[in-house]
């Protein structure tokens, strides 16, 4: 067990990079908000199947975050996060501080316009904006050669992906499955944040997204129909604070009418503080998940 080095600022971070990219290694970045549990956990090791140097950040970055959202209230330890990425050799955890990361007069984003305006655009306006403009300056501080992401956020995923490819950066994006507590709750940070009576009935998201499924198997074709079942039974039994339910292609994030390629059925809702999202990825061909 050894621990990473721990960088505070982005000049430190370029330097520390740029001397394993002159000694040819290869270098994957994680990014995260810290909070860490097995989901991101996962991220680490799937970077370790192809890099020798693994840098993780953690910051919460304010320019995802809406005037009324829980910037505040997100849940942070870091201590127990650098002992976490101490028993997954990361080699360095980048920690920058919101003034060294921003300058006082910081003026510049970066915008995905396409992918970015349904799902979790519509009820976060300027939250892409903010993770691309993030994840920009991250990939510019770290200089990876691959960077991880969860499927958990796959909008996000994809929106980076498109970053990438529209930035001409070499950067292999890799996504990783979600994953799940023990009764199917995708892991999140956030989850901390539920009271108990919200915790136990928070699988029943993930239970919707898979009654979704279960008639996809089944043979129901119209997104239409399966968009209501799942909508149905998210609010008989979990709540009614639901932000969206789609059915969208996997590819172009695009709502579709009939289930004949690979798609994505994905839901966000509102606990009390606490807002939730999850998604399924299926094959219709094969019926296989991931
Ligand atoms: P966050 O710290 O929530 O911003 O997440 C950092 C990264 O971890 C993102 O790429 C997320 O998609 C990913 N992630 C979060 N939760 C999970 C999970 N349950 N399984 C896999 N990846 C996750």
């Amino acid at each position: 067990m050894s621990k990473p080095e721990i960088i505070i600022t982005p000049d430190k971070m370029c330097l520390l990079a740029s001397s394993w990219r002159s000694d040819r290694l290869k270098i994957a970045l994680v990014p995260t908000m810290g909070f860490l549990h097995e989901g991101h956990l996962s991220l680490i090791k799937k970077a370790r199947e192809t890099a020798n140097r693994i840098i993780v950040s953690i910051f919460v970055n304010p320019l995802q975050f809406g005037p009324n959202e829980d910037f505040d209230s997100y849940p942070r330890n870091i201590e127990r996060d650098i002992f976490q990425l101490s028993k997954y050799g990361v080699d360095a955890a980048f920690i920058p501080t919101i003034q060294n990361f921003y300058s006082p007069n910081f003026s510049t984003s970066v915008d995905v316009n396409d992918l970015t305006q349904g799902l979790c655009g519509t009820d976060r306006p300027g939250h892409f904006k903010g993770v691309t403009t993030v994840v920009t300056k991250l990939f510019n501080t770290c200089s990876p050669h691959v960077a991880v992401f969860g499927q958990k956020d796959f909008q996000q995923a994809m929106v980076i992906k498109r970053m990438t490819r529209d930035l001409n950066w070499n950067i292999d994006i890799k996504i990783a499955p979600t994953v799940r507590e023990h009764d199917g709750l995708a892991m999140s940070s956030r989850n901390a944040n539920l009271t108990t009576l919200e915790r136990s009935n928070a699988p029943k998201l993930y239970k919707g997204l898979c009654k979704g499924q279960t008639e996809i198997t089944n043979g129901v074709r119209s997104a239409k129909k399966i968009q209501q079942i799942i909508y149905c039974f998210i609010k008989e039994n979990l709540t009614e604070q639901i932000e969206y339910v789609e059915v969208i292609d996997k590819e172009t994030l695009e709502r579709i009418d009939t289930i004949s390629r690979p798609i994505v059925i994905a839901a966000a809702v509102r606990l009390s503080k606490t807002r939730l999202i999850d998604n399924i990825i299926l094959s219709p061909s094969n019926l296989s998940t991931s």
